[in-house]
């Protein structure tokens, strides 16, 4: 008989993370797990933690409590903390710019190890896939917003990260092109098999983008499920609110 093995460990778990300012919690005992290949939306309010929980994932930010796992294993706790360039994990903010002065195909290569070749075929992929290989060696101010946030997440994928965490990636961009990009992004990810932790202030990005949202409000997680359960049973009034101006 087929054995069907349930303890995977998610891809991404964080336990009881809290970080404080001047003693107030702005990230107040935040538990999540992501599974690989799944699209978690981190959503809510502007302040209300989100940014904040990314980057102790991230590492470039300590918590004040809490555990954070990849594939089962610590990464960090208060005692123990594993350098951010070790974590196997992606970034990708809004205002994450790509370098100036370097070629496109450079900035891809960036985090890349290994053999010339090697690294060459990674880029050469990973711009096919993004629709980009007629700009290998363009630079960046040659490229639309749009063309160069494909590369920054072309880039990101590069070091084929277990876990990609996005702030907000898309607010740059304008709407007529959003929708393309979110859609665009999606397969890409999910290609690369990756787990997604997705910030967004907006209710409409994460209905669209998420298998699960997990709804912050004041440093704390206030509901999580799939997008169509929280859309239709949103847990109070101030959720309703929320999602109110999704259509
Ligand atoms: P979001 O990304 O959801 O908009 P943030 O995580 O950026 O929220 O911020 C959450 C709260 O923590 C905000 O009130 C913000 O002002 C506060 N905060 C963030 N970073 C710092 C810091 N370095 N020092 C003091 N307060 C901070
Ligand atoms: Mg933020």
């Amino acid at each position: 008989m087929k054995q069907v093995k349930t303890d995977m460990p998610p891809r991404l778990e964080v336990r009881g993370l809290v970080r404080r300012f001047e003693g107030k919690a702005v990230v107040d005992h935040v538990s999540l797990s992501v599974p690989r290949g799944q699209v978690t939306c981190l959503l809510g309010p502007s302040g209300c933690g989100k940014s904040t929980t990314l980057r102790m994932i991230a590492g470039v930010e300590m918590q004040d409590e809490g555990e954070i796992y990849v594939d089962g294993a610590l990464i960090c706790d208060t005692k123990f903390r594993v350098p951010p360039e070790r974590r196997h994990i992606g970034l990708m903010f809004q205002d994450f710019a790509l370098f100036p002065h370097l070629s496109v195909a450079d900035n891809v290569a960036f985090g890349l190890k290994g053999a010339k070749e090697e690294k060459r075929a990674r880029v050469e992929g990973l711009l096919t896939r993004v629709g980009l290989m007629r700009f290998i060696d363009g630079y960046p101010h040659e490229l639309s917003g749009g063309e160069q946030q494909r590369v920054a997440l072309a880039r990101a994928l590069a070091p084929r990260p277990r876990i990609m965490l996005m702030d907000e990636p898309f607010s740059g961009l304008d709407n007529r092109l959003r929708d393309d990009i979110r859609d665009e992004t999606l397969a890409v990810l999910k290609d690369e098999d990756a787990a997604v932790l997705l910030v967004t202030h907006e209710p409409e990005e994460a209905m669209r983008m998420a298998d699960e949202i997990a709804l912050m409000r004041d440093g704390r997680i206030v509901q999580q499920g799939a997008p169509y359960n929280i859309y239709n049973a949103p847990r109070d009034r101030e959720a309703v609110a929320f999602f109110s101006d999704v259509n």
